[in-house]
């Protein structure tokens, strides 16, 4: 272990200017719990507590994701190399029916996936609709990586990574043939939205340097109609980083995300003064207030700023995030709106 990491705080001091307030939060709920909160008077120097290397992602299957990104990012790596390697293993995770291998097809039977990646220059790659590749995330990395696009979707994104190496696999498991067949016969092949066939792994990563990065992958609504793309990799809906001031991700109902650039605004409400949870309860108050019909309306947001400050919150409950540091391995359970019915 780095001399780095064994200092499990990090302490910077910065000149406070005038009138400036700085705000840190590291407990994600909202109201009285855990908060670190720092406010500067004119001219005092200030000590912000820097939590770092950290690792944050959503639901359960984000612990496992974070032993691999912590990996990384325990040993001086960098906060990009984390996410992916991170997200990979709920990627090929064939039980979890939710992302990449083994996850729920769409209504015609076909796995198609989406994802996307950011790094600390704002560079990102993302694929849409591609199918036969059990790792999008690290296709969506060559597309940042190799071309001078962000996104590759379909036959197109395929074709890209069959020319980068990348194997054909059949991603449809048993099991999700199974549980899809079943829907067949009783769903009268409607799509439909509710609260469990869905849930993307989203993780953002604040490493040793002070880079942050996000990763974002998903085998989007079960049972969707053929050619659906959800928020999962676009970026500003289900991920935005920016290295000034924090990075975000989404879960849930992507349509309710995409239509409220979700994760962007995030991280815009940072900038603007916010804590990451604050910032998130704002964003998830935003969609509320945009829709009218909130049946089955789950999302959840994660923030994680520069000082490694982090938040989540929900429109209903049930949503919790996976995080990783040098002091803990936990789960955490989100703040929420709404009770469900
Ligand atoms: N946001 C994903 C989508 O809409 C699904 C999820 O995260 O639950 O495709």
């Amino acid at each position: 272990m780095t001399d780095r990491n064994k200092n499990r705080r990090e302490f910077i001091k910065i000149s406070a200017i005038g009138g400036l307030a700085l705000m840190s939060q590291t407990a994600c709920a909202s109201g009285d719990e855990e908060k670190n909160q720092s406010v500067a008077s004119e001219s005092t120097p200030l000590s912000i507590a820097v939590t770092k290397p950290i690792v944050v992602s959503t639901w359960n299957h984000g612990l496992d994701a974070n032993k691999a990104a912590w990996e990384i990012l325990s040993n001086d790596g960098s906060a990009l190399d984390a996410v992916e390697q991170g997200v990979r293993v709920t990627e090929s995770d064939a039980d979890n029916m939710s992302v990449g291998l083994g996850g729920l097809p769409d209504r015609d039977g076909n796995v198609t996936l989406d994802a996307c990646i950011m790094d600390h220059e704002s560079n990102c790659g993302a694929v849409a609709f591609l199918q036969e590749i059990e790792n999008p995330i690290s296709v969506a990395r060559k597309v940042m990586e190799d071309t001078p696009h962000v996104m590759l979707a379909g036959e197109g994104a395929l074709a890209f990574a069959v020319e980068k190496g990348f194997k054909k696999t059949n991603l449809l498991t048993d099991k999700a043939k199974e549980a899809w067949q079943n829907w067949l016969n009783e769903s009268e092949y409607e799509p439909v939205i509710n609260s469990e066939n869905h849930d993307t792994i989203g993780m953002l990563a604040l490493d040793a340097e002070g880079n942050l990065a996000g990763a974002c992958t998903t085998s989007g609504m079960a049972y969707k109609l053929h050619g659906r793309v959800g928020d999962s990799p676009i970026i500003g809906a289900g991920l935005f980083v920016d290295n000034e001031v924090g990075a975000a991700c989404a879960t849930g109902v992507g349509e309710a995300v995409i239509r409220t650039a979700g994760s962007a605004i995030v991280v815009e409400l940072m900038r603007q003064g916010k804590s990451p949870q604050e910032a998130c309860e704002e964003a998830v108050n935003r969609i509320i207030a945009k829709h009218k019909d909130l049946s089955n309306l789950q999302v959840g947001f994660i923030a994680l700023d520069k000082n490694g400050a982090y938040g989540c919150h929900s429109v209903y409950a049930g949503f919790n995030i996976a995080l990783r540091d040098n002091n803990n391995e936990t789960m955490v359970d989100a703040q929420y709106e709404k009770e469900w019915d």
